[in-house]
């Protein structure tokens, strides 16, 4: 045995690898599982070059587990290193390697923390043993121990298996969990799965096929349904779905699906998966993808993409952004030829297509512009509309400026009796609940030229005046009932004829006064409102008769019942008044 030094400081070199890997654990399996497929495309590679007649089939990557001993091996059966080859790549070259890698990124947080190579072992394991023989007619093998210090050694050995590597890691104790097999498959398999050579933990096979690769044409929607399941194992059916597959300006391949809506959209991070030559990189892809992709799931492959730069400096790489730009136009592309070619199957699945198309718009231009004739507004009865169409719907009711007006609800439950309201005037109230549709909102707004009003907006009353004003108290009548409701409310009273069948009130908001409200203050000082009462309304002449208070504190209630505002015991109060005064008592 003979007892060596690294050509390189290590000092202080795995403390910097153990921090800066530390939330990524379970990286250095994937580093050395690359490490054996090299080894064993590497073999290939040489085999037909030196007539070796080596099959990819024959070729494997074991991963063992010996979890009494603490330990885990990484065996393939590659291309194998002689005793030269291990001074040579293990001390040096992955030494300095990995020096870079630390160097490199003491600052910068990059994507996958690629490349970290060999020594990335020493993160989870005290010892590391090498033990492997080359592929050359009548090579020795050798055996090399290193601790993570700048000792090693290293001696002559016997290998079984004769050509290849095996790297046993002898684990912390803090690292133990990966001398379990049900943990190491699953690393394993988030990492290893799609990679080309055969990858067996504990003896069976980890490979799956990655359908990305293959053409479009050639994979039935079955399929794109089973391959979600494997990467989504138990997750409803995607809606949709749009397979990527190009090689120029960029090489680009990948499924993307649209979940069904869940309305906890878009706390989900990380569903789409980035992979590199069949290897999983990351699941954090906001500085490769619009964030509006953050809604999306599946899988996209490129080795166009620079792994070793910063996150930040991802953002700006010219590469990346031509992907990004790819698939966002791709994407665009697909759906409308889905609303182009099948309207009701675009309509069925836009609850789940909307929020994307959405959020697209309002964070992206180019998006926008792309998107803009397929994005559809629901009306409260079902129905779809293009903003067009939309529009021409909503081109007779114009404000004070001249925008037309759309209304809309954001809550079918609370608002449904006032969006009835306006149903009945002939108006469509469209439906507006997901979390982005407040900014899509203003953004149409503001590209399209319309006002949009929710229904219990102080603004949209008056489209719910009656022109026949019959049987409405008289001037005198309405400024008793006004100064009484005044009282009453604390909040500013007005007096509209709203049909002698119309609610008795309605409890109002400023449109805009309530979405700054809702988007910045949340709260924090209370929300100015209005009511309206209804002049025909004979709740009010029955307050003139008896001057019985009740009655107008019964028309406040229907107000703010309307508006879904009424609490448990205020609504237990109401339906107790209710019956007091029907019975007169
Ligand atoms: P990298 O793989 O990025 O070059 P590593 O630190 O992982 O860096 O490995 C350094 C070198 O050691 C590799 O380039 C390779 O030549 C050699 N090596 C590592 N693992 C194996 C293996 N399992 N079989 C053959 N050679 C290996």
């Amino acid at each position: 045995m003979r007892t060596g030094t690294l050509g390189v400081n290590l000092s202080g070199l795995l403390p910097i690898i153990r921090r800066y890997l530390y939330t990524h654990s379970d990286v250095f399996l994937r580093e050395l599982i690359a490490n054996g497929v090299d080894a064993c495309q590497k073999l290939l590679a040489i085999s037909s070059a030196e007539g070796l007649s080596i099959s990819a089939d024959q070729l494997k990557v074991e991963i063992l587990v010996y979890p009494a001993k603490r330990q885990l091996v990484i065996r393939d059966n590659g291309i194998g290193m002689t005793e030269e080859e291990v001074e040579r790549f293990l001390t040096v070259i992955a030494a300095s390697s990995a020096r870079e890698f630390a160097e490199k990124y003491k600052e910068a947080d990059i994507i996958g923390f690629f490349g970290m190579g060999f020594y990335s072992a020493f993160m989870v394991a005290e010892k590391v043993e090498v033990l492997t023989q080359s592929y050359r007619e009548g090579s020795q093998a050798v055996r090399w121990v290193g601790d993570g210090t700048e000792t090693y050694q290293i001696e002559p050995a016997e290998r079984p298996e004769g050509r290849g590597t095996t790297v046993t890691l002898y684990l912390s104790k803090e690292y133990d969990e990966y001398a379990q097999v049900w943990k190491v498959r699953q690393v394993a398999e988030k990492y290893a799965r799609f990679l080309s050579i055969p990858i067996l933990v504990e003896g069976a096979s980890i490979n799956q096929k990655p359908l990305w690769r293959q053409h479009p044409t050639q994979v039935t929607s079955e399929e794109y349904k089973r391959f979600y399941q494997l990467l989504y194992p138990g997750r409803p059916e995607p809606v949709f779905y749009v397979h990527l597959n190009i090689d120029y300006p960029v090489n680009l391949q990948g499924i993307l699906y649209f979940p069904p809506l869940r309305p906890e959209m878009v706390i989900e991070k990380n569903t789409l998966s980035l992979y590199v030559r069949g290897m999983f990189i990351t699941d954090q892809l906001s500085e490769i993808l619009p964030p509006y992709f953050e809604l999306l799931h599946g899988a996209i492959e490129s080795a166009d993409i620079p792994l070793n730069v910063s996150r930040s400096q991802l953002q700006v790489d010219p590469t990346v952004r031509k992907i990004s730009q790819y698939i966002s136009r791709k994407v665009a592309e697909k759906l409308k030829e889905l609303a182009d070619s099948d309207r009701q199957a675009y309509e069925k699945v836009w609850d789940s297509v909307g929020p994307f198309v959405k959020y697209g718009m309002v964070r992206d231009e180019e998006f926008a512009k792309r998107v803009k004739d397929i994005a559809l507004v629901k009306s409260t009865t079902g129905e779809f509309f293009t903003l067009s169409e939309y529009k021409a719907r909503i081109s007779s009711v114009k404000d004070p400026r001249g925008y037309a007006v759309g209304f809309y609800v954001n809550d079918m439950k609370k608002q449904g009796a006032l969006s009835q309201l306006f149903q009945a005037k002939g108006h469509t109230v469209i439906v507006a609940d997901t979390v982005i549709d407040p900014y899509w909102l203003s953004h149409i707004e503001s590209s399209e030229g319309v006002r949009f009003l929710r229904v219990d907006a102080e603004e949209a009353a008056k489209w719910l005046e009656e022109s026949d004003a019959g049987g409405a108290l008289t001037l005198e009548e309405i400024k008793t009932v006004k100064e009484a409701l005044e009282r009453l409310v604390k909040v500013k009273v007005e007096p509209q004829a709203m049909g002698e069948k119309g609610m008795a009130a309605l409890l109002l908001r400023e449109e805009s006064h309530r979405r700054l409200y809702e988007a910045t203050l949340q709260g924090s000082v209370p929300l100015p409102s209005r009511l309206i009462f209804n002049t025909q309304h004979p709740i009010y002449r029955r307050y003139l008769l008896t001057q019985d208070i009740r009655w107008l504190e019964h028309a406040v209630d229907w107000a703010r019942l309307l508006n879904g505002d009424l609490g448990e015991s205020e609504l237990q109060a109401f339906l107790q008044r209710d019956w007091s005064l029907l019975s007169g008592s």
